[in-house]
């Protein structure tokens, strides 16, 4: 077993069994060990492929929602661009480089990355080294200077940790992992004693045995946001794969080499996720006075931003090969059947200013 395991095995038998939230943070976040910080998660030779780096086109197209939002709150300059967990890289460098078209927009431009993982900032300082353009990076939102900002957020939100609460015949209780006598880690329900408040009110009448997740970090980060872009202007976009409706159950999900795992057996080694609860997104946002936009399915919002005249654009001096192989990221990246629907797109602007895709 690996170093991390061992780690959060020590963890529990000194002080107890540890929250769902905790475990993913270590799990994900350790700087030594943690998922983000020790593995290169994206691509074939990795564990998953995410939307940009399916197609360049993503991040095109989301340069082209940037620069119709931009000129939508009155083309400030600065503007501060950010972009939450950006992985390689490579939607941040399609977006700049689709920004080439609107040169006032680019040179307005003030560049912000808030990633915690060391290795994951030098790759993206690679990627990003062509652009001209030099961020900054970021621990967490509250370093990031006022002003007008457009936030963009792809398979952000589902890599912060939840909270587990499992009903049992007892009433509400933290789900947690402790230890089984063989010393592989298990789920259980933890002591008694949670706050009340904590069960959202959808939980409330769940029959015994009931899991709810309770996102406590997302909804802080999109109210943060939220503050900032009712104060100061500008809009936020983030793409996740979620409900549009806050339900229960467990949703944490393993993944290795693109296939499911089991989420306690190799910490650090595999990539856990929870799907993002877009209802409990809105209301953090809404309870900033911002408004908000969708969720809409990803496949509508590319769509409405131009996907297939983009495809066909890249395809008109293609050969064959290359334009079937523009079909196959359309249909990735749109069909239902793909991550069209389970994928989706929601906006956060100031009452008032309406972004493009919804
Ligand atoms: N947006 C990229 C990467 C998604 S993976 C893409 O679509 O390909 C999640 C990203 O969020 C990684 O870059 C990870 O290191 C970063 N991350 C995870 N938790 C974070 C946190 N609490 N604060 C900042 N970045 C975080």
């Amino acid at each position: 077993m690996g170093v991390l395991a061992d780690r959060i095995r020590t963890l529990i038998e000194v002080g107890g069994p540890i929250s769902v939230a905790d475990f993913m943070a270590l799990a994900l976040g350790d700087p030594e060990h943690g998922y983000y910080a020790s593995r290169e998660p994206f691509g074939a030779a990795g564990d998953f492929v995410t939307a940009p780096e399916i197609s360049q086109m993503f991040g095109e197209l989301i340069g082209a929602w940037a620069m119709a939002v931009h000129a939508a709150i009155g083309a400030p300059d600065p503007v501060r661009l950010v972009e939450l967990g950006p992985g390689r890289g490579t939607l941040m460098a399609d977006l700049l480089r689709a920004a080439r078209v609107r040169p006032a927009f680019r040179a307005a431009i003030d560049l912000h990355l808030v990633e915690t993982s060391p290795r994951l900032r030098a790759v993206q300082a690679e990627t990003l080294a062509a652009s001209g353009v030099t961020p900054t990076w970021h621990d967490r939102i509250d370093t990031l200077p006022p002003g007008p900002a457009i936030v963009i957020a792809n398979e952000f939100f589902d890599a912060l940790p939840v909270r587990q609460l499992v009903r049992t015949p007892e009433g509400w209780r933290e789900r947690v992992i402790g230890l089984a006598p063989d010393g592989s880690l298990l789920f259980g329900a933890g002591a008694a004693g949670i706050d009340p408040d904590l069960v959202p009110p959808h939980a409330a009448l769940a029959p015994v045995g009931t899991v709810v997740e309770v996102a406590g970090p997302s909804a802080a980060i999109m109210a943060g946001l939220a503050h900032r872009i009712v104060r100061d202007g500008g809009a936020l976009l983030a793409i996740d794969y979620g409900s549009d409706r806050s339900g229960t159950g467990d949703t944490l999900q393993a993944v290795s080499a693109h296939r499911f795992a089991d989420a306690l057996e190799r910490p650090g080694e595999v990539d856990v996720t929870v799907q993002v609860d877009f209802q409990a997104l809105a209301a953090a946002a809404r309870s900033e006075g911002a408004a908000v936009h969708g969720p809409v399915g990803q496949g509508d919002f590319l769509l409405a931003l131009g996907l297939l005249e983009r495809a066909g654009q890249l395809g008109a001096d293609k050969d064959d090969t290359a334009r079937a192989a523009l079909v196959a990221a359309v249909n990735r990246l749109a069909s239902p059947d793909q991550m069209g629907t389970l994928f989706k797109a929601i906006a956060v602007t100031r009452p008032g200013v309406a972004p493009p895709g919804f």
